[in-house]
């Protein structure tokens, strides 16, 4: 990448589409090199993908799309037309029923917004409850008044306060036969939701499985096989071509193959290595932190206070801004945390992130320019910043 004059990255903030997701294993990397210099039957691709999600998840049938915020819309768009071809090519135009349900709380933003994803298919977005509450009266409410598919996120993004659990909504959605598509794009978890009862179960490829931009849906044959179809429609919108077919099935493969115990130990060592670090650095104190919806991740959570000399949303922007640039995970940042993720660190990258942390923080307590903006200012300015042009040298 030298030769395009781009900033290296060390990514301690985890699997984010603003980093490029994940380092994609080798034995992936060389499968997606071997079928990009071919030409392939791409139904056979689809039925080997077919397969291959089947066994690792133990649903009737799987699918690769080319992300899960795609895999959310032709989930949507299946449930909209089932296997009608017109209805297929009318879409985002639907004669059907169109609403389709999701929580209040689940309405969250990913980097992009779940009910756009759902309202991309031409459904009605049906919200249920409110921000931090869902009673089982609030889904049988929308059932009663028409659903052709209810939504059911899990992300550490969600509020999981009063939100219905994962089994009573399946099994309430189940009872009235209303099609449940859970995205968990971010969950190790890949048998659970299927063994639930839901219709479609949706993983991203490029995140914790390591292979290259994908999604990966895997549910009931009827489900899939409507999803299938939208190729004739939507779906060719968001194709998934023969190098994310091969790329996800490959992923899929590896994450079978993976010692997952050597690779929890590795990272707890990384994360362990980060707090012995920064023992000491006067203001932040550095202990572990679970994963917020129970992967297993051990990460670490820094929480500053005033001694620290800058604030958290400072410490993220100085540390990425430096060459190599040292990504930090910043979405609690206003609380004055920040979070080390080991997923995606090296060992000879693990201690350049803390030695920069230590170097900011000190820098920063002898110049006295840490605390200059709040955090008022600095989430204005985000708001100014959010849409950069990328032509920066015009
Ligand atoms: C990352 C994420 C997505 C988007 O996944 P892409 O494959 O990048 O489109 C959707 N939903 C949740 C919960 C996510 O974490």
């Amino acid at each position: 990448m030298k030769r395009w004059g781009l900033t290296p990255v060390i990514n301690a903030a985890g699997t984010m589409t603003s980093l490029g997701a994940s380092r994609v294993a080798p034995e992936v990397r060389a499968a997606v090199d071997d079928v990009l210099g071919r030409f392939v039957r791409i139904d056979e691709l689809h039925a080997l993908a077919n397969r291959t999600i089947r066994k690792a998840t133990g649903a009737e049938a799987g699918y690769v799309t080319s992300s899960s915020s795609a895999a959310i819309t032709l989930a949507c768009a299946a449930a909209l037309t089932g296997d009608d071809l017109d209805a297929i090519e009318a879409l985002p135009f639907a004669k059907c029923e169109t609403r389709v349900a999701v929580m209040m709380s689940h309405m969250v933003n990913y980097g992009g917004s779940v009910p756009q994803a759902i309202a991309a298919s031409g459904a009605e977005v049906v919200p249920l409850g409110t921000a931090a509450l869902c009673e089982t009266y609030h889904l049988e409410a929308a059932i009663r008044d028409g659903l052709a598919a209810a939504v059911y996120v899990v992300s550490h993004h969600t509020v999981r306060e009063g939100e219905l659990p994962m089994d009573l909504f399946i099994a309430i959605c189940n009872s009235h036969g209303v099609p449940v598509i859970v995205d968990m794009a971010s969950e190790y978890d890949l048998t659970g939701a299927v063994a639930l009862g839901a219709d479609a179960v949706i993983w991203s490829g490029h995140k914790f499985l390591g292979g290259p931009t994908s999604g990966i849906v895997a549910g009931r044959a009827r489900m899939i096989h409507a999803m299938v179809l939208q190729n004739r429609g939507l779906g060719r919108l968001m194709k998934a071509g023969k190098e994310a077919i091969v790329g996800a099935v490959a992923a899929l493969e590896a994450w079978g193959k993976r010692d997952h115990a050597a690779e929890a130990a590795r990272e707890a060592a990384i994360a362990d290595g980060w707090i012995a670090d920064l023992a000491g650095l006067q203001g932040v104190t550095a202990r572990r932190h679970g994963d917020w919806t129970g992967n297993p991740i051990t990460r670490v959570r820094l929480k500053l206070d005033a001694e620290a000399g800058l604030y958290a949303w400072e410490l993220a922007s100085r540390a990425m801004s430096g060459n190599p640039a040292v990504a930090l995970r910043d979405d609690l940042s206003m609380h004055q945390l920040i979070f080390l993720d080991p997923c995606n660190v090296t060992a000879e990258e693990a201690p350049v992130v803390s030695a920069r942390i230590r170097e900011i923080c000190e820098a920063a307590r002898a110049k006295g320019d840490g605390l200059k903006r709040s955090w008022s200012e600095e989430k204005a300015a985000r708001g100014q910043a959010a849409t950069p042009w990328i032509g920066d040298d015009a």
